[in-house]
């Protein structure tokens, strides 16, 4: 069983970003420049906001941390997606989800520049997306795909089931899964709540990437010998360490790894691979300026 370890891989992909940056700025331009919106005070966005402006300064890039009060109104909210749309030195930004209530979502994210999209939510960078164009993938997609490129997995050909539908993880790695690429190339069957018995689609896949945030929802009896699993779950489950809770998948790693030739930990797997394709993005959005 071979560990698609997420840490090592981001790491690397951290490194090789932070070897193009330095080429920049010697060559005398400025540094990219992503800049993160978040609205209110939840602990676990702040937590993932402030680690993305941690990775900016390990690679190089410039950050810029947004922070506006929960009583921020929409059009307040577009008023600052609209600055940053037009602001120059702003190469890519994100509007940390989930925002308050009283805003629509799907408003904000159409309001951002496709150009500075990072995020790959935009309706435009999704269509692209699935028309296999050149665009911003979304980072856990992105990160998912990643890695099973980099440690070489075998997709061509092979019956993937993907496990969650949403339109940020399991529904944008459905449609790369199901891609004219590598990796890609596979046949995809897409289950969720809806899915009547999801174990006997789970034990005929070859590749099982399981999204939706359920604790060990995915077991051994579920998986045949051999199987590859990517986990893109994570639950904060409560426990008795200093911080008061521990990270879990969907996949009990403990009995699936058993079986699986290629397997994901939590933590440890696809979570760290988001922001380094996050980065990515960015160094993307920075180039093609
Ligand atoms: P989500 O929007 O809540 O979607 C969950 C999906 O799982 C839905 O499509 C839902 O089906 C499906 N589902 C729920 N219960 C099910 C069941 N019993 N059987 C089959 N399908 C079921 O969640 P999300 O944003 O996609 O996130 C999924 C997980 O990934 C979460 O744990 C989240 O924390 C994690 N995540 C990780 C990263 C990372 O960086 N690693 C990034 C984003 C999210 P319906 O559509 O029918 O409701």
């Amino acid at each position: 069983m071979i560990i698609l370890d997420g840490r090592k891989t981001s790491s690397d992909i951290k490194d090789e970003i932070a070897v193009a940056v330095k080429k920049i700025v010697a060559g005398g331009s400025r540094a990219p420049h992503l800049a993160a919106v978040i609205v209110g005070e939840d602990g676990a966005s702040l937590t993932y906001v402030g680690s993305k402006v941690r990775a900016c300064k390990k690679v190089g890039f410039d950050s810029t941390l947004v922070k506006l009060p929960k009583t921020t109104t929409e059009d307040e909210l577009l008023n600052k997606v609209h600055e940053l749309n037009n602001n120059d030195a702003i190469d890519g930004y994100i509007v940390q989800l989930p925002l308050p209530s009283h805003i629509d979502s799907q408003k904000i994210l159409v309001a951002v520049d496709p150009a500075k999209d990072v995020d790959g939510f935009h309706p435009t960078n999704f269509g692209k997306m699935a028309l296999n164009l050149p665009t911003f993938i979304s980072a856990t997609p992105y990160g998912v795909m990643e890695l099973l490129e980099r440690y070489n997995v075998e997709t061509e050909g092979k019956h993937t089931v993907v496990i969650g539908r949403s339109d940020i993880v399991g529904r944008p790695i459905s449609i790369l899964m199901s891609r004219k690429s590598n990796p890609g190339n596979s046949t995809v069957t897409l289950a969720h709540s809806r899915t009547k018995n999801i174990q006997e689609l789970t034990r005929k896949a070859d590749i099982i990437i399981s999204a939706l945030g359920s604790p060990n929802f995915v077991k051994a009896d579920m998986v045949k010998e051999g199987v590859v699993v990517v986990d893109v779950g994570i639950t904060r489950v409560k426990d008795d360490s200093e911080k008061g809770y521990k990270i879990v998948g969907d996949v009990d790693y403990e009995n699936v790894s058993k079986k699986a030739s290629y397997i994901t930990p939590v933590p440890g797997g696809v979570g760290p691979m988001t922001i380094a394709m996050l980065l990515k993005n960015t160094l993307q959005a920075y180039t093609k300026k």
